[in-house]
């Protein structure tokens, strides 16, 4: 007998969308700020900080952008209710940067005080390139004001090494990742060789300076440029005091843990929010093993 086709009506919606959530759960706390708070104490029973995002960004609507700001706000309160040692980490394009400067300004200036009443740090995510310049604008404006404050730069953008001279100037408190957009060639160094040269350069860039005062946030699972950071860092007591490492929930595990019993300070970046299905398409799409995962759990069900 001939074997039949699977026909797209053949699936059925709800059911792919549950089970893509089940999957996604390793990379994301859940829905709701609740959800997250009860992975940020997990992640300090287990010796880090947490950096919590509510997921979204290129908001255009007034009431999504409303509902952002409103849901960090609450963030913020659940943070220092709980107790909870932690940060938030903030998409400009999810408070207005998709509308205008100003707006996106306006917000973050609300969020910052907010995070100044309750104690809690704030960083500032850093999208696709079109956005670089005004989310760095933005950044030393919040900063001003705002000395628990910090921002992230790409190391694939070839122009990131002329930003963190300028924000070391500003003594800004800076997170380097790799960099998580598509981006075109003239901008961007497209190999993961380049890329990596390029992020090793901008952490000796850093580490030159030995009284840097900012934090200097290693935010990457590479092992190499962890190890590269630790041996850069040798001997440089001030940064090491201001040295931390960032990974994503659901990523390299052993990894943090590792660091953590080095006495290193960690900090593991928490996702949540309805629009939890982009993200965590990204990390499915960022490993073959985590493809093969997704395609075995579509053959089963
Ligand atoms: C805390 C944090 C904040 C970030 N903030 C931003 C931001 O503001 N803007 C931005 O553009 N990007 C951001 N990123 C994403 C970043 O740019 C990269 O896309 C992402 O971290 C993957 O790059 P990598 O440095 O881990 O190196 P990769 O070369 O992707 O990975 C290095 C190694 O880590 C392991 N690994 C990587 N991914 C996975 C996975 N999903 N599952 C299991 N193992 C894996 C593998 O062993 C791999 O060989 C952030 C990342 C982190 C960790």
């Amino acid at each position: 007998m001939q074997k039949r086709i699977p026909h797209s009506d053949d699936y059925d919606p709800i059911l792919l969308e549950r089970m893509l959530f089940k999957i996604s759960k390793r990379w994301i706390a859940g829905y709701s700020n609740t959800d997250a708070i009860a992975d940020a104490r997990k992640s300090n029973q287990n010796g880090m900080s947490a950096i919590l995002n509510y997921l979204g960004e290129g908001n255009t609507e007034k009431s999504q952008i409303d509902r952002s700001v409103s849901e960090y706000f609450a963030l913020l309160e659940l943070l220092k209710s709980n107790n909870i040692r932690g940060s938030i980490s903030v998409k400009p394009s999810q408070i207005g940067l998709s509308v205008g400067y100003d707006v996106c300004l306006e917000n973050f200036r609300k969020i910052s005080e907010k995070a100044k009443q309750t104690g809690h740090f704030v960083w500032i995510d850093i999208e696709n390139s079109t956005y670089v310049q005004d989310t760095l604008s933005l950044y030393l404006e919040i900063l001003r004001k705002n000395r628990d404050s910090g921002v992230a730069i790409q190391s694939y953008l070839r122009r990131s090494q002329s930003d963190l001279l300028n924000l070391m100037e500003n003594s800004a408190s800076i997170r380097i990742v790799k960099g998580a957009y598509s981006e075109e060639k003239d901008r961007a160094y497209q190999s993961n060789i380049e890329i990596s040269q390029n992020f090793s350069r901008l952490i000796k860039l850093l580490f030159k300076e030995p009284s840097y005062d900012g934090i200097v946030a290693i935010a990457t699972h590479d092992s190499k440029l962890i190890d590269r950071a630790l041996a850069l860092s040798d001997n440089k007591s001030k940064i090491i005091q201001n040295l931390q490492f960032q990974l994503l929930k659901g990523v390299r595990d052993e990894l943090k843990q590792q660091l953590v019993r080095k006495g290193h300070v960690v900090s593991e970046y928490i996702p949540y929010g309805e629009k939890w299905l982009q993200y965590s398409l990204r990390r499915i799409r960022e490993r073959k093993r985590n493809i093969l995962l997704l395609a075995r759990s579509l053959i089963q069900s």
